[in-house]
């Protein structure tokens, strides 16, 4: 397809955009998008599109909001920029700080600011080590990530990531990074084994691992509720509850990346709740400014805050912090997203939409040829597509069957997105109504059809 307009060729000639496709893109041009209006984009031509994977990049009040631009425009003018170096602070982050302890999921004791995902995951490694070293353990600072679990693409971030388009060509992981396996029963549990045991398994190979690396020298275990960019992964039954006894046991502190699950997406407000996750340390980003700007965040309970504490007089300054870290204009649009969650109820609005998406995809999908797994919670979820739903085979990754759907999707009005191993991903945003979701589930149900009938045909053009 040529560039469709203008703005596309302009695009193409000065745009490089993450995760470039080489040649591919130059060829093609980009769907220009030029505004926004609740679950929905608009084109240059005015098309409209359901954003279906919103979730995933997350901007969870949708993409109009004026409360929202009112907080950006308040603090603007108020002030519009300070940093909070040594000694100085300012209302907006000291206000977001405490709404975000009040909210955590397990005691925590002081938030540090940053911009995205990765540095927050970045910042929350450096705390770790530091904390080790300030409590005179400087050897214990390996951590364990799993493999298709997406932690962001700075190099440490890149390296806790399970994805090999984040190691390949990069020299990752950097030493000391270990994975252990995914938590996905669908493909990785033996015949007829229940998610139970299949979970022990995992929680067994961890403490494997950890014993082989020796427990005084590993320090942290960072995982996703549920894995959103590698797949959708919701984890098997008792899965976090057996990880954390053997974390436990070793001392090797939990981080939970909220940065896709916190703020409702599972249907609790923090996806570690969904599964009784108490962790030590928690990023979050996205839903914490309904990403209408950039602000991540790092919580760490009061022990790790007191290893920080202690070390500037054991091992010298805590010397890491962004110029951004808590810049006030982000900042104060994140306090206003967080009232706006309280004031819809956030967690009861998703519970009460979310089976419409849950129980709409695999009533509606789940027999369907082409679809192996329906996986998901709340208003995060998965289709995974298999050439053989019986054998749980996917189709040849050169196929590219999951990109061309998401393509295909984009012609009956839908934003898609498209996730390792052929599953195409739901994660709409919050505000989204039962009717929308049903919308987006018809939309969905013609575009399966229509790859279906091309691959039908395809499949007689070749014998
Ligand atoms: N953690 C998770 C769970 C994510 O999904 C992402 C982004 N997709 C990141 C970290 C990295 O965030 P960012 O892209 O803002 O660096």
């Amino acid at each position: 397809t040529p560039p469709r307009n203008s703005n596309a060729v302009r695009d193409i000639a000065s745009v490089l955009h993450p995760y470039t496709d080489g040649r591919a893109h130059q060829k093609n041009g980009p769907l220009v998008i030029t505004r926004g209006e609740g679950v929905r984009v608009f084109d240059e031509q005015g098309n409209s599109y359901i954003e279906t994977v919103a979730g995933l990049w997350c901007a969870s009040l949708g993409f109009s909001n004026e409360r929202l631009v009112e907080a950006a425009t308040r603090q603007m003018r108020q002030l519009p920029f300070y940093h909070g170096f040594t000694g100085r602070s300012h209302e907006p982050q000291i206000e977001l700080a405490e709404m975000l302890l009040e909210r955590a999921p397990a005691p925590m004791s002081k938030v540090f600011f940053a911009n995205s995902g990765s540095e927050a995951n970045d910042s929350a490694i450096k705390m770790i080590w530091y904390f080790n070293n300030a409590t005179g353990r400087p050897q214990k600072k390996k951590i364990i990530a799993r493999i298709k679990g997406y932690h962001g693409v700075t190099l440490a971030a890149a390296s806790l990531t399970g994805l090999p388009a984040n190691h390949k060509l990069f020299d990752l992981p950097i030493a000391g990074i270990h994975h252990v396996s995914t938590p996905h029963h669908y493909h990785g549990a033996n015949e007829g084994e229940s998610e139970e045991d299949f979970a022990t398994c995992l929680a067994d190979e961890l403490e494997e691992v950890i014993l082989r690396e020796g427990p005084d020298t590993v320090a942290a275990f960072f995982a996703e509720p549920i894995m959103g960019a590698g797949g959708v992964i919701v984890p098997p039954a008792t899965y976090f509850e057996k990880v954390q006894e053997v974390l436990r046991r070793h001392d090797v502190l939990f981080v939970a990346d909220e940065v896709i699950c916190g703020f409702g997406r599972t249907g609790e407000y923090w996806g570690s709740q969904a599964f009784g996750i108490q962790p030590d340390i928690l990023t979050c980003a996205k839903a914490l400014s309904s990403s209408f700007l950039p602000i991540s965040a790092v919580m760490v309970n009061e022990r790790v805050f007191e290893g920080l504490a202690d070390g500037s007089e054991s091992v010298g300054t805590f010397g890491h912090g962004f110029t951004y870290s808590g810049h006030p204009v982000p900042a104060a649009v994140a306090v206003e997203t967080l009232k706006i969650y309280d004031e819809m109820n956030l967690v009861a609005h998703v519970q009460s939409v979310a089976p419409a998406l849950q129980d709409g995809l695999r009533q509606r999908f789940g027999d369907h040829p082409l679809v192996g797994e329906v996986r998901g919670r709340g208003l995060i979820a998965a289709v995974e597509l298999v050439e053989d739903k019986a054998a749980r085979r996917n189709f040849d990754p050169a196929r590219k069957i999951a990109p061309r759907l998401s393509k295909i999707a984009e012609s009956h009005g839908l934003i898609m997105r498209f996730l390792p191993g052929d599953g195409i991903a739901f994660s709409p945003p919050l505000i989204i109504t039962e009717a929308e979701i049903h919308d987006m589930l018809d939309r969905f149900g013609r575009a399966l059809d229509e790859l279906q009938v091309q691959l039908r045909r395809e499949s007689l053009a070749a014998v």
